[in-house]
């Protein structure tokens, strides 16, 4: 999402004439988009905004920003921490970011804004055949760890209409992919509800993959369940977060669903799906989480058997509800993350070796970050494949025969 929001804020500033610099050191403005989920990322974003001091130095016309959900949080800290910041706004205004450099004003926050819910801002994409849209924004949760409802505001989501259009768009420019993105995209609602979103995005032509994140499990409904089947180009994968195998642990989260209705989920989606890609999100070391309820979610993992999985240490965020609970150790949540890691990766690879043999379609996106001489795409169900091909490839979808399956990829060859 916050990858998205980065290439609103770059269109926005490419329709006004600017380009990309090649590297901060020749820029005149410079924007931190930044994330504010774990503490972690703010610590790097600090100390990384501390270095571009030395960058106005040398060049007195440089601006910089700060944007996002750590903007949104941290409004007069990061003044105070970095006086060399131009200007900051949230990621509800976006939209304002001319204001902002023009000098209209030093900040720009609003709460809830309905305008970015109707408006469509440009977008500076990459290329590769797949694009991010927005269909909602903000969240109504309040998940007891999370800072989202409190950075990106209360639940609005786009007309049906807005959302086709640029769609409709996406796939006049060549792209074949698109990412339905939203905090919880089940509840979707505006002039129709989210199968019905599916439906109309299923019609357009050129358009050949449909993906979505995030799904919450407790609003995942038969009636997605079964447009995810009928619907040709909905992808077969869903990541469906569970955070916990301990139903006292997520009732402690305040996720509204119980281990068993989660289990329940998954039951029908694999049964309306035979071969469904399932992956999840796991917080390790959650407040009030024992060694019993660690063990729970190792069990949950072994069970459900994911395709894959983003586990992550609790982290304490401000103004949340577990805030005020008493925090573990950070050796116990390393441990417990590693406990749970080291689970997940013989299923991964496991699963993934069930694949060697098989020929799959690949969206070919661009050229493997680790080696140059390979290309990289996906599979429907989200797993990514690294084969020798030509460049003319990208964007295309190609047939390959998988030969050899690692923990995190797999390798191909052009069929
Ligand atoms: N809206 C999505 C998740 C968005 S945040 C959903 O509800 O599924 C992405 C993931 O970050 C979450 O699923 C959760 O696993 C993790 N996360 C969020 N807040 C966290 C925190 N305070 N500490 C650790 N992980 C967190
Ligand atoms: Fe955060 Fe929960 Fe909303 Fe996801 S559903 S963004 S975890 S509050």
């Amino acid at each position: 999402m916050n990858v998205h929001d980065s290439e609103k804020i770059a269109g926005i500033l490419c329709k006004e004439g600017y380009v990309p610099a090649d590297d901060p050191g020749t820029a005149d403005l410079i924007i931190f988009n930044t994330c504010s989920i774990r503490q972690k990322a703010e610590q790097k974003f600090f100390s990384e905004l501390g270095r571009t001091k030395s960058l106005k130095k040398k060049n007195p016309r440089l601006k910089i920003a700060v944007a996002g959900c750590i903007a949104q949080q941290q409004q007069d800290a990061i003044f105070r921490r970095a006086p060399h910041v131009d200007f900051i706004f949230g990621p509800q205004s976006l939209h304002r970011v001319n204001d902002l450099i023009r000098g209209v004003s030093h900040t720009a926050f609003d709460e809830d804004n309905p305008l970015m819910a109707d408006s469509e801002l440009p977008v500076l994409r990459k290329a590769g055949g797949r694009a991010w849209v927005s269909i909602m924004y903000g969240c109504n949760n309040f998940c007891s760890y999370c800072i989202v409802p409190y950075t990106r505001g209360r639940e609005r989501s786009r007309p049906s209409e807005n959302i086709l259009r640029e769609v409709e768009q996406l796939a006049q420019s060549g792209f074949k992919e698109v990412t339905l993105l939203g905090q919880n995209v089940n509840s979707y609602s505006h002039d129709t509800d989210f199968p019905g979103l599916l439906n109309k995005i299923n019609s357009v032509t050129g358009i050949e993959r449909i993906r979505f994140v995030t799904s919450h499990p407790r609003d995942l409904s038969e009636k997605l369940i079964r447009a995810m089947s009928e619907f040709d180009k909905v992808c077969e994968h869903i990541h469906v977060p569970l955070q916990s195998g301990s139903s006292k642990v997520l009732n402690l989260m305040n996720r509204g669903y119980s281990f068993d209705d989660y289990r329940g989920k998954i039951d029908m989606l694999r049964n309306a799906m035979k071969n469904l890609s399932i992956t999840t999100d796991i917080i390790v070391g959650f407040p009030g989480e024992t060694d019993d309820d660690h063990k729970d979610t190792m069990k949950a993992l072994k069970e459900i058997e994911f395709d894959g999985v983003f586990a992550f240490k609790y982290s304490t965020r401000p103004r949340t509800a577990a805030a005020s609970m008493d925090d573990h150790s950070d050796a116990i949540k390393s441990q417990r993350l590693r406990e749970i890691l080291d689970i997940q990766d013989g299923i991964t690879l496991k699963l993934n070796k069930n694949l060697e043999n098989s020929i799959l379609e690949i969206l070919v996106e661009g050229i493997s970050e680790n080696d140059s001489t390979m290309l990289t795409g996906r599979t429907r169900t989200n797993k990514i494949v690294n084969f020798r091909g030509n460049s003319s490839h990208i964007t295309s979808i190609m047939k390959v025969k998988i030969v050899k399956a690692r923990k995190h990829s797999l390798l191909g060859s052009l069929v």
